[in-house]
């Protein structure tokens, strides 16, 4: 089987960015004179669902759209100077997978339930690594269901067969799956315990593990 693209999704596989949204959430929350706030456990919790307005919701069920989408949109505020500053970094193993991937001709794309503007922030000029990038605005309808890659695979051309998805959480491995596609798990802090039954393999980062190994397993 050829392995024509790799579609990554973003939060905790590409970088362990949980903590910062978490802390971005805190900021907002506290600057809106509410006294929430997300401890760890509460926030690994609520990662049951994907998007950050989803998340306020669970949280707080009472909430009207109108303070939810304020909420929402100073906390990725926050995130996006937060990581712009550079204090994120690839998790192990990315980078050199990606460049593998470039000099083998192989197509990257992103299939996330983040915003531009917090997917811009973490990645700046690496942006110029993806041939597609499909976030929430181009998807709205968050994982599990299968709406991001199927956008990205409409953008790339691309069958989902030739195609492998590389992801942290349940909820990913089940929209990659829904959408056709073979999936990895780069498995991350917060879905340590998760379900990934679908996934062809789960990985504990991928410093071990080469273009050859991922193809492999295709078949
Ligand atoms: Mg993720």
């Amino acid at each position: 089987m050829t392995l024509d693209a790799l579609i990554f999704d973003v939060d905790g596989t590409l970088a362990e960015t949980e903590e910062v949204h978490r802390q971005a959430f805190n900021r907002a929350f506290s600057e809106a004179g509410l006294d929430w706030h997300w401890d760890g456990e509460t926030y690994g919790g609520l990662l049951t669902v994907s998007g950050g307005k989803e998340r306020i919701r669970m949280f707080s069920p009472e909430s009207d759209d109108e303070l939810i989408g304020r909420l929402h949109r100073r906390k990725v505020q926050h995130y996006t100077s937060m990581t712009a500053s550079g204090a994120l970094v690839l998790r192990p193993g990315i980078e050199t997978l990606i460049a593998e991937a470039r000099r083998a001709g192989i197509r990257l794309a992103i299939a996330t339930t983040s915003s531009h503007a917090s997917v811009d922030a973490l990645l700046a000029e690496r942006l110029d690594w993806f041939d597609v990038v499909v976030c929430t605005e181009d998807a709205p309808v968050k994982k599990p269901d299968p709406q991001a890659y199927l956008v990205a695979l409409e953008r790339l051309k691309l069958a989902p067969g030739t195609c492998l998805a590389v992801e942290d959480s349940g909820n990913g491995v089940r929209a990659a799956r829904s959408a056709g596609l073979a999936v990895v798990v780069c498995r991350s802090a917060y879905t340590e315990g998760e379900d990934f039954s679908g996934a062809l393999a789960v990985y504990p980062d991928f410093s071990a593990v080469g273009l050859g190994d991922l193809k492999a397993l295709l078949g």
